[in-house]
């Protein structure tokens, strides 16, 4: 008996999860909901950031901009330059931080929620859906023989697609180039190599993943499904069948709503994006039958045991280890942009003379200061110099500086010759702003006296 209703159930099921590509039938309910407002917000920001502007000492530009060409991130007010890797790296660690914290939570939460390949994956359905009508009626078109009809469907989707993996390139690349520039020259196709390149790519990289592999990519090249098991523990809560109650009517409704076709009543599987919209179908299913919703459900390993939940960090070491670490590299990051300097200073010695020493007998090295002025706005910079004495700069030093610029300068130090000091000498050039002097900045050096 339970072997023919395991043939009924593979026979019914294979339609969807087993030949060709998989049509999914859409479902409502609060994971669906909830999916779609994360859509929303995500395109919203990705879409709509290129085109705000922002005014810096009079100038207007784009606010989030990367100007490779410049070395430098514009993020509204603030201006990162390569010196400032250690924000990058930062950044990076919180975002495999919060998603480390969010998988040991609630699995994989960021695949079925804000993951590009879900995101985009739901735009093109959704095209698809309108264009040639739900998943019964793309099933029916895909074993239909060529004709008028169906060529002309897929002639609107496929060019459908296109459009919108192009506008996603075009948002893509105006991210380094300011895309109020970059617009008119992609209408007279009059871009650079590299934006060339990457416009083509990136459109067709959106049409390939998200119009023609779709769940493919999960299922086999994404690796996070691979490992993210390590980060599983016995309170993680992902979507699971409860295994403890009989109220499965073998519907097979939560196989058809499932993007990558599986049967989560098989137990957890890594092809599970862990999207939820299993536990929506099957909630109606439950409403109709008047049974508990929540066969399907978000719940722990230990909650589905019967086992209380559990109290206290002690017992979820690894959600206290990530959370511990996302507020340790917050307020690091916090820090870092807080306290980081608005001027840089690399002091070069002249390599080409030592030393030269004056009809006066004094002593004199030649430098070139690399002043960088992080700012976006200018200022004048004084240099003084300390460490021997009697040593001073001869010559201008002030020097005034454009914003966000690099100005090398050079400086020739002097010091008396009847000094009792022998050899290479360390020295120290102190720089500082007229409209910030409260901040000095300190590099050392080092000055050559002779034998
Ligand atoms: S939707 Fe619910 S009732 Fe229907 S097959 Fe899936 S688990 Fe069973
Ligand atoms: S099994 Fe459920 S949660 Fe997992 S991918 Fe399929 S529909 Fe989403």
């Amino acid at each position: 008996m339970s072997q023919t209703v395991s043939k009924v159930r593979t026979a019914k099921l294979e339609l969807y999860r087993k030949k060709g590509k998989i049509h999914a039938k859409a479902t409502a309910g609060r994971f669906n909901t909830l999916r779609w407002a994360m859509v929303w917000l995500t395109q919203a920001v990705f879409y709509g950031a290129c085109w705000l502007t922002w005014s810096a000492d009079g100038l207007e530009r784009q606010a989030v901009w990367f100007d490779i060409a410049h070395e430098k991130f514009y993020l509204f007010d603030l201006v990162l330059w390569p010196q400032d890797a250690l924000l990058l790296a930062i950044a990076l660690i919180l975002a495999a931080t919060a998603l480390f914290l969010v998988t040991a939570l609630a699995g994989r939460l960021f695949c079925g929620f804000a993951c590009p390949q879900t995101v985009y994956t739901m735009i093109f359905s959704w095209i698809e859906a309108k264009v040639e009508g739900d998943h019964l009626a793309r099933l029916k078109l895909d074993q239909s023989p060529p004709g008028l009809r169906k060529f002309g469907l897929r002639l609107i989707k496929h060019g459908l697609w296109l459009a919108l993996a192009g506008w996603t390139a075009i948002t893509f690349v105006g991210y380094f180039t300011p895309i109020r520039e970059l617009l008119p020259a992609v209408r007279h196709w009059a871009v650079g190599p590299w934006e060339g390149f990457w416009l083509i790519f990136y459109a067709a990289f959106t049409y390939v993943q998200a119009g023609l592999a779709r769940e493919a990519v999960c299922q086999h090249m994404c690796p996070y499904s691979r490992f993210q098991g390590v980060m599983f523990d016995e309170t993680t809560r992902s979507v699971s069948y409860d295994t403890q109650r009989s109220d499965c009517i073998d519907c097979g409704i939560c196989v058809q709503v499932c993007p990558t076709g599986i049967d989560i009543r098989d137990g957890l599987q890594y092809p599970c994006i862990n999207c939820g919209l299993c536990a929506d179908a099957c909630d109606e299913v439950m409403v109709k039958i008047a049974s508990p919703t929540g066969l399907i459900r978000f719940a722990s390993e230990r909650e589905l045991a019967g086992r209380p939940p559990p109290r206290g960090w002690r017992q979820r070491p690894r959600v206290a280890a990530y959370a511990g670490l996302l507020v340790v590299f917050a307020l690091l990051g916090a820090w870092t942009v807080a306290t980081r300097p608005l001027l840089r200073v690399d002091v070069l010695r002249d390599r080409g003379a030592l030393l030269r020493e004056t009809a006066e007998g004094r002593i004199e090295n030649a430098y070139t200061l690399k002043l960088m002025n992080l700012a976006e706005a200018p200022r004048d910079f004084t240099v003084e110099v300390s460490g021997l004495p009697g040593l001073e700069i001869v010559g201008e030093r002030h020097f005034a500086s454009e914003p966000g610029s690099i100005r090398a300068v050079s400086l020739t130090v002097s010091a008396p010759g009847d000094s009792e000091l022998r050899g290479i000498q360390p020295i120290s050039f102190h720089i500082k702003a007229r409209q910030d002097p409260a901040s000095e900045l300190v590099e050392p050096s080092s000055f050559a006296l002779g034998r």
